[in-house]
């Protein structure tokens, strides 16, 4: 089974005292290649240099995040832009709008989101976007700067059949992660998935966030990681009514066709790595 998780906040210092151990299980587990999300200016700087060290297995994303949207100043936005210009850096995001937790002002948001849409649309890379309780305003400023847009994908879709019916008709691929795993607000999702085309639909851990409620046994720390993304891969198959390996092979075969991966070759393998000297940091991963 070769699977990918197409976001995986791997530059948060959750993951400092044990990367390599994180990445390594996630290989043997089946992860053969991750999108590391970059969602500052700072993260982006790590994604980047993260996936230029295991080139072919890790990529990232370059952009910043709606709560980081008041850092988004000129200066700022010409770093991305270099940024964006690395090999590895896939996508533009992850960007958009969330006005659930509104850690920037709506406005300073939806000015940041047009401003990466636009820097996507220059560099010919697709959009890596994020929507929480703003879908009527996301919805409206994509469909803007669809045409100009080499495809994109709404990152930890979350929302109703309605909301995917009006994502889907702009042409956009969709993220689903462990929130399908979560019996309390996730149920809805399961017969949402079914309506996905196979083409379109991709799979991700937004590790360290979003551990899967029904995971048993738990990391004690409670910080998700991508060796879970079996698990989101599990679910997400059974809400559909495949086989895990047919699943598994049109996620794989729709990420690398979103953002133009290479397939894996077996010499970036991920080489053995020395035995972690710590355990993940205590810390909130709800999302
Ligand atoms: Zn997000």
């Amino acid at each position: 089974m070769a699977l990918i998780d197409i976001g995986v906040n791997l530059a948060h210092e959750s993951f400092d005292r044990d990367r390599p151990e994180v990445i390594a299980r996630a290989h043997a587990a089946g992860v053969v290649q991750m999108i590391v999300t970059g969602s500052s200016r700072e993260s982006t700087q790590r994604a980047v240099a993260l996936a230029g060290s295991h080139p072919g297995r890790l990529f990232a994303t370059s952009g910043v995040h709606p709560h980081h949207a008041a850092e988004l100043d000129a200066e700022c936005l010409a770093e991305l832009e270099r940024l964006a210009g690395h090999p590895a850096v896939v996508a533009v995001g992850e960007c958009g709008l969330d006005y659930y937790r509104d850690f920037s002002p709506r406005d300073v948001q939806r000015r940041a989101f047009a401003r990466q849409l636009e820097l996507a649309a220059r560099i010919g890379k697709p959009v890596f976007l994020h929507q929480r309780d703003a879908h009527a305003d996301f919805i409206a400023i994509v469909r803007e700067h669809r045409d100009a847009l080499a495809g994109g994908v709404a990152h930890c879709f979350t929302g109703s059949a309605a909301e995917l019916e009006q994502t889907l008709s702009l042409d956009l691929a969709i993220g689903i992660t462990g929130w399908i795993c979560d019996e309390r607000r996730g149920a809805h999702l399961a017969p949402l998935v079914r309506d996905i085309p196979a083409a379109r639909l991709t799979i991700e851990t937004d590790a360290p966030y979003l551990l899967p409620r029904d995971l048993a046994p738990k990391p004690a720390s409670r910080r998700n990681e991508p060796a879970f993304l079996a698990h989101v891969a599990r679910a997400v198959a059974r809400a559909r009514g495949v086989e895990l390996g047919a699943l598994a092979e049109t996620t794989t075969a729709a990420a690398r066709a979103l953002f133009r991966l290479p397939p894996p070759r077996a010499e970036d393998a991920h080489a053995p790595e020395p035995p972690a000297t710590g355990s993940a940091a205590e810390a909130d991963f709800t999302r």
